[in-house]
Order: structure tokens, then C-alpha cells, then sequence
């Protein structure tokens, strides 16, 4: 026998258990070769990969593995030392690359985990963007519901819509079971439930005090309430009855203190009404945030809503009181237009058709009584033209005092004997006060200007007038006129606050005071003796009863001319005191030496024409003119 340079395995081979072995080896063999190729493949498709070079090394590792087994598939049957030889190279191989990549693995450990920590970070990550978008997605959805409804709240400008609607679309948003609003009371202590969802009202109110109203007021967010707060009693008891889920929300109103609406309640601070809303309490729903915050932000809405409805409310109220005053304002244009077409015809008729056959009369019975009459016919004619000269004095009042209130009455300015006024008015007033026997002093202060600037006639009538009712009011006694130069800080009477005296160099200030020792007037009348057609209201003017013009004329002549009059009286039977004031102008030098040479007085145009008249009458008849204008009827 020849001897083999082979190996012997080391165990007597049983047949099917190395067929199986064979086989086995063959296969990892393959399997081995297959997983590089696969992992060369993966590094080349994959962009970046931070490990390559371990895989190299367990790619080397694999394919050693691998070759370990296919050579030893030799081995089987009788085989040479050299492929002993490769066989213990492979192994060694082997052994060195997988202790190798072993150790490697060890130290790329920690990065790997830190690379799988990161992805768990990255996981959590996409989560939380998952839930937040899922949020922006609710808040998308709240916000279309907020317009939604914001829309619909906004699309009417009545505030019981607006609520009405708001609780339409918050029930039928937010599914409620119930929903409603308690308004504050007039009174401002009690809460009441002004509208609701499906129930009806139930009566009854809630006072403002309560502390869940007070948390109510004090948040502005909706916050959960106890179902068995009164604020939640807001439907009957069910049978089967489950606490439902109640939220609050305070509505701000708009403060309504500069606005007056007729149904709203006013209040002096800020105020709230009160939102309730009710979930279905057959159901386990719960109030979501989200849904909070939706009613959160429509009860914003509703507040700025019904505040625009206020404002809007408000504004036509106004615009109907102004069209009510326009409507007004046109009936008083028109009247005040038929009214003063009226007064029109009535100065042409008192001016042309009685002043003019009125002067005839006088005149003519004045001719009369020149001429030789007995003594019945005397009497007869002197009480025709005693009325007569009434009627022409009411004739002139009533044309003055007509001019007066249209603001027609021009004051007729010029330079005038300031002494020979009064001096005239004592003449005129005397006759008759002596026929009475009543005594008539006249005062004029040493300092009074001889010459004045003003309306002397206006003058004149006024000093008439107040001296006239002297004499007129006066059984006995006497009468007394003075007439001063007053400076305007002494005149400062605080019964007349609007009369406001003020000094100049070229004016000064005329006192007249008419005092008598007459009836006097009570204090009742004492107010109202300016008051045209006054006549005293305890028959204490001695039976007499004048047109009651005079005084209230002469308080719009005094008023024309700058002054201020009044009359004081201690009671009835004590006498009376007229004063006035009116400023005059200060003539100079030259005008007064003109004036001092004019007659006294001068008359108006109008008696002028009379006097004319007259005159032509006198003329006619060799008889000298009445006095007309300035003889009030004493
Ligand atoms: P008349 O004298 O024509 O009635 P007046 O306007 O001059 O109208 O006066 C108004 C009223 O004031 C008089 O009716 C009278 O009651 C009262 N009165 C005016 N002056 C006096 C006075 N000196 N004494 C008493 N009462 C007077």
C-alpha cells in the first residue's frame, strides 16, 4: 500500500449524517456569498450611510465564513495537507475578522443607540406636529364656526335678534340642550331671564349679588357652573333626570349713559348679562376647550353687536325726534307765518283805518268844545273827547308795542333839551294831578346834562307812562319825579343779573324814580306788572282798569335804550316807586348850545301829521290844536 499524503477525518464517517453536513455547508456557503453581494448592493442604492467601512469589515467577515464552509466541504472525504493548510488559514482568518468586527461592533454601539434615541425623539416629534396640527385643524374648524355665526349675528341690527340668533346657532353649533340669557334688571340688583333656547321663561330672577355671579362678572371667559346654581335652573325636571354639563359666560353691555333707550336698561357703571348654555344631559358629553373658547369668542361678537344695535337704536330715535321736530318746526314756521301776515293786516288796519278817523274825533270835538255849547252839550263833548283820546292812546300802545315785539321799532337818535323833557311831562301830568289834588315836585340833579343824545320822543313816552300811572293810582297825596345822573358801578342790582351796566366817555346813565303815595301794589302782582294787558288781580287800582300796556312798553323802550326798569311797593296802600335807567349819549359842546336853542320837545311823525292836520283844522276854524300823543288818560 502506498502511503497517502492524505488527511483522515477523525471520526469514522456515517454516510447519511456527512451527506447532511455536505449539503448544510454547501448552503451557508451560499447563503455566506449571497449577504455581501447584498450588502454592497444596499451601500450603493443608499446615499448616505455613516458605517461603511464596518461593513466592509463584516462583509469580509461574512465572505471568510463563508469560505471557511465551502472548503470545508473537501474535507469530507480523504483530502491533501494543503487544503489542510487553506482550511487553517481560512479558520485564522476568520477568527481575526469576527473578533475584529466584534470589537468594532462593541464601540459603534453607543452611536448606533444614540442614532435609534433619535429616532424615537423624531417619532415623538411627528406626533406632537400630528396633534398639533389636529389643533390648528380645530381651531380652523372653531373659527369657521365663529363666522359662521358671527355672520349670522351680525347680519341684523336688533338686539333681541341678535340674542335670539346668537342662541340659535350656539344651540344648533355646540348641540345644547338648553341655552339662555338673564339680562340685568332696571333696578340693576337682580338678574333675569330674558330669552332661552327651548323652554319657556320660567318666572323668578337672580340676585346680582350671588358669588357665582360675582366669579361670572369678575371673569371673561365661560367658566363650568354647578347645575344646581340658580343661573343653570333654566328648564323643568325630568323624569330621569342627569346632571347636564353647564357653562357661564359674562355679556358685556355697552354703558348706555349717554344714550336713553327706551327697553334697555341705564346703568351707571359697567354691566354684564349673563350666557348660559347647557349640554344634553341624557349624554356623556363634556365641554371641550375648544368649544369654551368658541363661545368665548361669539360672546365677544355678540358684545361689540349689540353695542353697534345701541348706537344704531339710538341714532334713530334721534333721527325720528328730529324729523318729529322738523315736522314741528314747519307748522310753527307756518303759523308764525299767518301770524305775522295777521299782524301785518292788523297794523295796516290800526294805522290807516282807525288811527286816521280817530284823530278827526279828537280834533273835531276839541273845535267843538272852542265854540259856544251849553252846559249838557259840554259834558256831552268833553266825554267824547276824553274817550276818544283813550282810544287813540290804546291805538298808538298797541301799534308801539306791535313794532316793538317784530323788532320793527327803531330808536330815532338825536341831540335833545334833557331838562325841558322832564319839565314838559310835569306840565303835561300837573292839570290833572291838581284836579286831584295831588301834589307833583320835580327834582332834577344839579349835575343832569342839559343836552342828551337819544330818543327823546321814546324818552318822553316812557317818563309819561310810569308818571301817568303816578297820578293815576294816586287818590292824594303826592307825587314825586327826580331824575339823576347814575354811574354804573352803583347800579348794579341783583334782581336784574342781565343788566350789566358799563361806563363809556361819550354815554352816561339817566335815573328817573316816580314815587307816589297811591294804593300801591300787592306782592302778588308785584311780578307781573310788566306783563302786557296786567291788570291787578285784588281790584287794589281804585276800580280803575287801563289797557295794562303801558308799563310793558315802556320796559322794551328802557330795554332799547341800554336801561333797566322796575317798580318796588310795600304793600297795598303804601305807595309805589318806579325807577328806570337808560343810557343816553353825552352831547358835545357845540350840539348842546344848538340844543338849548331847539324847542323842548319834538313831535313824532305821526302827531306831526296829526298836529298838521290839526292845524289845517285850526285853520279852518281860527282854534288852536289839542295835545295828542303824549296825554296818556290820567
Ligand atoms: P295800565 O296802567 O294801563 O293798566 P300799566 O302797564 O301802566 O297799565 O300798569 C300795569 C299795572 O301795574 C296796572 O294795572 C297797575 O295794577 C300796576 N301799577 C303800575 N303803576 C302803578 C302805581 N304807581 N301804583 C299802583 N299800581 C301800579
Amino acid at each position: 500500500m502506498e502511503a497517502c499524503d492524505c488527511i483522515e477525518p477523525q471520526w469514522p464517517a456515517d454516510e447519511l449524517l456527512v451527506k447532511y453536513q455536505y449539503i448544510s455547508d454547501f448552503f451557508i456557503a451560499l447563503a455566506y456569498f449571497s449577504i455581501p453581494l447584498e450588502l454592497i448592493y444596499f451601500v450603493k442604492k443608499s446615499s448616505f450611510f455613516p458605517y461603511r467601512w464596518v461593513l466592509i469589515q463584516f462583509g469580509a467577515f461574512i465572505v471568510l465564513c463563508g469560505a471557511t464552509h465551502l472548503i470545508n466541504l473537501w474535507t469530507f472525504t480523504s483530502h491533501s495537507k494543503a487544503l489542510a493548510l487553506v482550511m487553517t488559514a481560512a479558520k485564522i482568518s476568520t477568527a481575526v475578522v469576527s473578533c475584529a468586527t466584534a470589537l468594532m461592533l462593541v464601540h459603534i454601539i453607543p452611536d448606533l443607540l444614540s442614532v435609534k434615541i433619535r429616532e424615537l425623539i423624531l417619532r415623538n416629534k411627528a406626533e406632537q406636529l400630528d396633534r398639533e396640527k389636529g389643533l390648528i385643524l380645530t381651531q380652523e374648524e372653531t373659527g369657521r364656526h365663529v363666522r359662521m355665526l358671527t355672520h349670522e349675528i351680525r347680519s341684523t341690527l336688533d338686539r333681541h335678534t341678535i340674542l335670539m340668533t346668537t342662541l340659535v346657532e350656539l344651540g344648533r353649533t355646540l348641540d345644547l340642550a338648553e341655552c339662555a340669557i338673564w339680562m340685568p334688571s332696571r333696578t340693576g340688583l337682580n338678574l333675569q331671564l330674558s330669552h332661552t333656547l327651548h323652554h319657556p321663561l320660567p318666572v323668578g330672577s337672580v340676585s346680582i349679588n350671588l358669588p357665582i355671579v360675582t366669579q361670572l362678572f369678575n371673569s371673561d371667559r365661560a367658566i363650568r357652573i354647578p347645575h344646581t346654581c340658580p343661573l343653570a335652573r333654566i328648564r323643568p325636571h325630568m323624569g330621569r333626570y342627569v346632571p347636564p354639563e353647564v357653562v357661564a359666560v359674562r355679556v358685556p353691555l355697552l354703558h348706555l349713559s349717554n344714550f336713553q333707550i327706551n327697553d334697555w336698561p341705564e346703568f351707571s357703571t359697567r354691566s354684564y348679562a349673563v350666557m348660559v348654555l347647557m349640554l344634553p344631559s341624557d349624554s356623556a358629553r363634556k365641554w371641550h376647550a375648544y368649544e369654551l373658547e368658541l363661545v368665548d369668542v361669539v360672546v365677544d361678537q355678540v358684545a361689540v353687536a349689540l353695542s353697534h344695535a345701541a348706537i344704531l337704536e339710538e341714532s334713530m330715535r334721534a333721527r325720528d325726534l328730529l324729523m318729529e321736530q322738523n315736522v314741528a318746526l314747519d307748522l310753527a314756521r307756518r303759523e308764525a307765518e299767518m301770524a305775522i301776515r295777521a299782524r301785518n293786516d292788523f297794523l295796516a288796519v290800526m294805522n290807516h283805518e282807525m288811527q286816521t278817523p280817530m284823530h278827526a274825533i279828537t280834533a273835531l270835538s276839541s273845535l267843538l268844545l272852542e265854540s259856544e255849547l251849553t252846559a249838557e252839550q259840554r259834558l256831552m263833548v268833553e266825554t267824547v273827547l276824553k274817550s276818544s283820546k283813550l282810544l287813540a292812546t290804546l291805538i298808538n300802545d298797541v301799534l308801539d308795542l306791535s313794532k316793538l315785539e317784530d323788532g320793527s321799532l327803531q330808536l330815532e337818535m338825536g341831540a335833545f333839551n334833557l331838562h325841558a323833557v322832564f319839565r314838559e311831562v310835569i306840565n303835561l301830568i300837573k292839570p290833572i294831578a291838581t284836579v286831584k289834588k295831588l301834589s307833583v315836585t320835580g327834582t332834577l340833579a344839579p349835575d343832569l346834562p342839559l343836552c342828551a343824545v337819544g330818543d327823546e320822543k321814546r324818552l318822553m313816552q316812557t317818563i309819561i307812562n310810569v308818571a301817568s300811572n303816578a297820578v293815576k293810582f294816586s287818590k292824594e297825596g303826592h307825587i314825586s319825579i327826580r331824575a339823576s345822573v347814575a354811574y354804573p358801578d352803583s347800579l348794579r342790582d341783583p334782581r336784574a343779573p342781565e343788566f350789566h351796566p358799563i361806563s363809556s366817555d361819550g354815554h352816561f346813565y339817566l335815573h328817573v324814580q316816580v314815587k307816589d303815595t297811591g294804593c300801591g301794589i300787592s306782592p302778588q302782582d308785584l311780578p307781573h306788572v310788566f306783563t302786557k294787558f296786567a291788570q291787578s288781580q285784588n281790584g287794589a287800582n281804585n276800580g280803575y282798569s287801563g289797557s295794562g300796556l303801558g308799563l310793558a312798553i315802556s320796559k322794551r323802550f328802557v330795554g332799547l335804550m341800554g336801561g333797566h326798569i322796575w317798580l318796588e311797593s310795600e304793600g297795598i296802600g303804601k305807595g309805589c316807586t318806579t325807577t328806570f335807567i337808560v343810557k343816553l349819549g353825552v352831547c358835545d359842546n357845540q350840539s348842546g348850545h344848538l340844543q338849548q336853542t331847539l324847542p323842548p320837545t319834538k313831535l313824532h311823525h305821526r302827531e306831526a301829521e296829526s298836529a298838521d292836520y290839526i292845524a289845517l283844522l285850526k285853520n279852518e276854524n281860527g282854534l288852536p290844536p289839542p295835545k295828542l300823543r303824549y296825554q296818556r288818560s290820567l
